[in-house]
């Protein structure tokens, strides 16, 4: 049995909904029973029927949804079922006018549990099967005779509506833009480390081979640092940055690691086309001529780099190689390229 978390890698409203879902499983399993009973003392065995077998099934899913990895089929599940149990208590001709009352949380449950276009896909179609039921229960007359309550019950369903859309629109915004500030460097732009570590997964797991991996460091740079000030070395490391974006194709993955240094994972890149692009960079470093007032900035970097054929190796190892091959590089007079 996997010990992994069934949250761990995916969005954050994986969890959120996780939690959700057990909630509304007990609440439906408490709502449920109750219902038990009142169908009991109508004489609706039928229904009562469906209303314990939703208790006993919502009591059962419980610890099933807690470890699940397939958490939206299961969210599907839940509102298919729950769905089809309201339309059926809707459907029924003895039962209240006032289950119609549980129509005006259905899209509010389906955004939550589903997101914005699945759940407003499912709240449409939920809502336009009750609204179809009413008339054929009650007929468009009472609706039309009683304008004030038919008012009433399409506006508070269209606020609710349209209050899940919105709060599930801004939830998502809200979520990106975390999981991009979690995934990248606030200097540069460039992928951070988590982002180069998941890449590095992706990658290593699919037919990227061979697979290659650049380390590059500035050099001297404390001294631009001393001699310009700490924004104009911000300045200089965007300005690196912009410059591995424009030397690396689209699958490739520039990172900033921390400090001066830079890194780039490069899918599909045997020994000797990394060779070629970290000379490129070099070169496009060493050409940059930054200026700061009427000072032409000395900048250059070294490179060390390191290509694998084989599947698996793991990103701490590959770092650890470049990385040598850097100090070489370093230690060789700086500005140079060492693989
Ligand atoms: P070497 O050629 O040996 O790499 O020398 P170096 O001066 O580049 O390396 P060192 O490790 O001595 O100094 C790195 C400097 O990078 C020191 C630190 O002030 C600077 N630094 C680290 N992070 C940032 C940053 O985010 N912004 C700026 N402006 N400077 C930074
Ligand atoms: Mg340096
Ligand atoms: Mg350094």
């Amino acid at each position: 049995m996997s010990l992994a978390s069934p949250d761990l890698g995916m969005p954050l409203s994986h969890r959120h909904r996780r939690n959700l879902l057990r909630l509304l499983l007990l609440v439906t399993a408490v709502f449920g029973f109750v219902f038990v009973v009142v169908n009991f003392a109508a004489g609706r065995y039928g229904l009562m029927l469906v209303d314990l077998a939703i208790t006993v099934v919502a009591l059962a899913l419980s610890p099933v949804v807690r470890r699940t990895f397939h958490l939206r089929r299961w969210c599907m599940w839940y509102l298919v079922s729950i769905y089809a149990a309201t339309l059926y208590a809707l459907a029924s001709p003895t039962t209240s006018i006032t289950v119609f009352s549980w129509v005006l949380v259905m899209p509010l449950t389906a955004h939550l549990l589903l997101g914005r276009r699945l759940g407003g896909l499912f709240s449409m179609f939920y809502l336009v099967v009750a609204a179809s039921l009413f008339v054929w229960r009650f007929g468009i007359d009472f609706a039309l005779s009683t304008p004030g309550a038919t008012a009433n019950i399409i506006g508070v369903t269209l606020w609710t509506y349209l209050f899940a859309y919105f709060y599930e629109a801004s939830r998502e915004s809200a979520e990106d833009q975390l999981s991009h500030q979690a995934l990248t460097d606030s200097l540069t732009g460039l992928a951070n480390r988590v982002q180069l570590e998941q890449a590095f997964g992706r990658l290593a797991s699919t037919a990227t081979l061979p697979l290659s991996l650049l380390m590059l460091d500035l050099d001297h740079f404390k001294r631009i640092n001393d001699a310009y000030g700490h924004a104009t070395g911000d300045a200089v490391l965007r300005k690196i940055a912009d410059t591995l974006r424009e030397q690396t194709r689209g699958d490739d993955v520039a990172c900033r690691l921390g400090g001066e240094e830079f890194c780039v994972l490069l899918p599909n890149t045997d020994n000797s086309a990394a060779a070629r692009l970290a000379e490129r960079l070099r070169e496009a470093i060493e050409a940059l001529h930054y200026r700061h007032n009427n000072d032409v900035l000395p900048l250059t970097a070294s490179i060390g780099f390191v290509s694998t054929t084989k599947p698996g190796q793991p990103l701490d190892r590959m770092l650890h190689a470049a990385d040598e091959k850097l100090y070489q590089a370093k230690f060789g007079g700086r500005n140079r390229v060492v693989g």
